[in-house]
């Protein structure tokens, strides 16, 4: 296979944060203390000599680009300066931009100017259509669907969460095709279900690193140590990422018992309602985890969390405001008197969850997705030939 050059990589991966790394000279330290690296998986280095010497599809096509957890270890270590934990951030939103086929993500990653106003004429447009929907302020108590209607808020969620999939899957194949071509992988041996062990690795990519965060998890036990579990880098990321889940299943949850008629009527549904729970504990786990992240990037406590760029901070300060209006909110709920402003947060909630939501492709937070996918492929392994044999002799004589 010939390999293509593209002489301005390293120029076009600096445009997206890659601060210092024309300084690297290749020494390997960072490679040498990255947790994360193994014979077979060797970063940073490596990357940053594909973006020196301009292999980008060896670039894009790298799941080790996602293997990466931003600890900044490397930049700690490295003797030049030249931030190859920054460089791999940028990598991940250049290759972010290259899955993604619309050019919003690229306009979001390269230029502040747009990515704010982008977002605020986005959260002025939907908060603005859904002013034009909402009906009287009721003040004997707060009746939110009402207020603005329940099939409303429902269905521009459904049109939000279908333009999320469809600009999702269509970023994931362009990723797939991507890293499956680099990695030996063509899309026939995607579908053909025969030699690898399919479900093994999205066990292992969905359920032990994602979720579990295992690899993150192990990395930090020294961290744990000093500082505690609660304030461990992994604790924090998956705070944050258990939160957005649970409050994504709160919300489809409760979609489900309303339409099987499970859902308590009134407006002071109780606490112990498993959907009101399943949310306030989420909500509580999100606004820690994204608080934590927003604290250790204004006081730049570390190497990962120096160098922010407003697309960083964009991304923390949506997640922060939709976390906290909900659970203003959920709290706005229990008070005596129902409180006026409850109306408008919840409008503002509304609009801010939604402009969340779409910009989710385009946005840093489109890695939690794709890391995903590059941890599924990492995971695939042919399945050894005994083992197939044992699974099924016949075909294995075949
Ligand atoms: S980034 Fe720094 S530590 Fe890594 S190879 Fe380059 S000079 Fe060495
Ligand atoms: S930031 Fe951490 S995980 Fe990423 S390459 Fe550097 S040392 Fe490895």
């Amino acid at each position: 296979m010939s390999t293509r050059v593209n002489p301005k990589l390293l120029q076009q991966c600096n445009e997206y944060g890659g601060v210092n790394v024309d300084a690297c000279f290749n020494c390997g330290n960072c490679t040498a203390v990255c947790s994360m690296t193994t014979e077979e998986e060797s970063f940073p280095r490596t990357l940053i000599r594909y973006a020196q010497v301009g292999m980008e599809d060896e670039l894009l096509g790298s799941k080790e680009l996602w293997l990466c957890y931003n600890c900044g270890e490397c930049t700690e270590t490295c003797p030049r300066q030249a931030d190859p934990a920054r460089f791999m951030m940028a990598a991940r939103c250049y290759a972010i931009t290259h899955y993604d086929i619309s050019g919003i993500s690229k306009l979001m990653c390269r230029s502040s100017v747009f990515s704010i106003l982008f977002a605020i004429a986005l959260l002025i447009l939907f908060g603005g259509f859904m002013y034009t929907q909402t009906a009287e302020i009721s003040t004997e108590s707060l009746k939110l669907f009402e207020f603005i209607p329940y099939e409303f808020i429902h269905t521009a969620g459904l049109i939000a969460i279908v333009f999320l999939s469809v600009v999702g899957l269509i970023g994931i194949i362009r990723m797939i095709i991507t890293v499956g071509r680099a990695n030996n992988l063509s899309m026939k041996s995607f579908v053909s279900g025969e030699k690898m062990n399919w479900w093994g690795a999205l066990w292992d990519a969905v359920a032990v690193q994602s979720l579990g965060q295992k690899r993150y998890r192990d990395d930090c036990v020294a961290e744990e140590n000093v500082h505690g579990w609660y304030l461990s880098k992994w604790f924090v990321h998956a705070a944050t990422m258990w939160g957005f889940l649970g409050l994504l299943a709160a919300t489809i949850l409760n979609w489900v018992f309303d339409v099987a008629g499970l859902k308590p009527t009134g407006t002071h549904v109780p606490i112990w309602y498993p959907v009101r729970l399943l949310g306030a504990i989420a909500g509580l786990l999100f606004i820690y985890g994204v608080t934590v992240l927003i604290i250790r990037r204004w006081r730049k406590t570390d190497a990962a969390h120096s160098n922010s760029r407003t697309s960083d901070w964009l991304f923390l300060v949506i997640l922060w405001l939709a976390g906290v209006t909900g659970f203003i909110i959920e709290i706005a709920l229990y008070l005596p008197d129902p409180p006026v402003w409850g109306y408008w947060m919840f409008l503002f909630h509304v609009a801010v969850s939604m402009e969340l939501l779409l910009l989710l492709p385009f946005s840093k937070f489109a890695h939690s997705i794709y890391r995903i996918v590059a941890l599924y492929i990492h995971a695939l392994k042919p399945i050894p030939r005994e083992e197939k044999e044992l699974a099924d002799p016949a075909g294995a004589a075949d």
